[in-house]
């Protein structure tokens, strides 16, 4: 069914954002800074609210999505958001999300806080996941109207989740990248091309992918026994790892971080535990 709907902040993501409602059949209304990046939404059928103010008294919800958190700030100084229900989908920190729940709790907005794991282009497809925090009747109330937008998920009543979720879903995408870069530069030194290393990594990165339930389930219990490698079996392929980059003449620096983490957890006598008591080495600031 049709709800109204408002985006405030018209960049990239947040016309991609107002196309997905539009396209869904939901009222759209629109204010941006620079109102001229509404011009297309508003030949789509979206309506240009000339206030923020009146953005949010024509909606049912308003969702937020400038560059950052003190541009939210700046824009709702003023405003009156009492009874209003605001999904902030601009990226940030969790210490930012659960500050700024807090500021418009306390003038009587309903608060959501979010985080866009997806690429304009993609938004409006199952592909694109948002991350959703703060109170569940909140989110339950809007969930429909939200799946205009891809594939919706609620982690739980913290405001601070979805931002949590996003960064540690980008340390999974950064060291994903990262080894396979590592790995094509090694093969290039012997005439091997990325295209050709490509499927053999993937494989690589879908298996080990596998392993996560069960090596949580080890963190989660606290206890690490050895049932497919002891922890200083690994350090020593690191070590030939090392050796290989350095003799290839490519950076090694990536390897020896994975050494020095290895090597810091069998110091503290966990050499013969298996590979996911490092949570202890991730677990702590890192010291010297
Ligand atoms: P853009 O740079 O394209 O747009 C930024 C938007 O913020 C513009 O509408 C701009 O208004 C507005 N804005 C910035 N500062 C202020 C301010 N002080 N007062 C009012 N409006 C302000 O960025 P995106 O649309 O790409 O990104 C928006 C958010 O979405 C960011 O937090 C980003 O991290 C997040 N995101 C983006 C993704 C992407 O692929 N693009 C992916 C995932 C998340 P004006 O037009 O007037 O300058």
């Amino acid at each position: 069914s049709e709800t109204s709907v408002a985006v405030i902040g018209l960049g990239l993501m947040g016309r991609s954002l107002a196309g997905a409602f539009l396209a869904a059949g939901h009222t759209n209304t629109v204010w941006n800074r620079t109102p001229a990046k509404a011009e297309g939404l508003v030949a789509q059928g979206a309506r240009l609210a000339p206030t923020v103010g009146d953005a949010l008294r024509a909606s049912a919800i308003t969702i937020l999505c400038v560059t950052d958190y003190p541009a939210v700030r700046e824009l709702f100084g003023t405003n009156d958001v009492d009874g209003t229900t605001l999904l902030n989908l601009t990226s940030g920190d969790s210490a930012q999300a659960r500050d700024t729940a807090r500021w418009f709790e306390q003038r009587g907005a309903r608060y959501l806080d979010g985080a866009i794991m997806a690429v304009p282009q993609t938004i409006g497809t199952p592909d694109a996941m948002i991350l959703h925090s703060g109170p569940q009747a909140d989110f339950n109330a809007h969930r429909e109207t939200l799946r205009a937008l891809g594939t919706v998920s609620y982690l739980g009543a913290d405001h601070g989740l979805a931002a949590l979720y996003d960064v540690a879903g980008l340390t999974m995408m950064w060291s994903v990248l990262n080894a396979w870069l590592q790995g094509t530069a090694m093969l290039r030194t012997a005439g091997v091309d990325a295209a050709t290393f490509a499927p053999f990594a993937q494989m690589m990165a879908a298996g080990v992918a596998t392993w996560l339930p069960g090596y949580a389930e080890q963190i989660d219990s606290g206890s690490y026994p050895a049932e497919v490698a002891a922890l200083e079996t690994d350090a020593r392929s690191m070590a030939h790892l090392i050796e290989e980059c350095e003799a290839l003449g490519v950076n090694a620096q990536l390897p020896k971080l994975f050494k020095a983490l290895a090597d810091r957890s069998i110091a503290a006598g966990h050499g013969g535990e298996q590979y996911p008591v490092l949570i202890e080495e991730f677990a702590k600031p890192h010291s010297g």
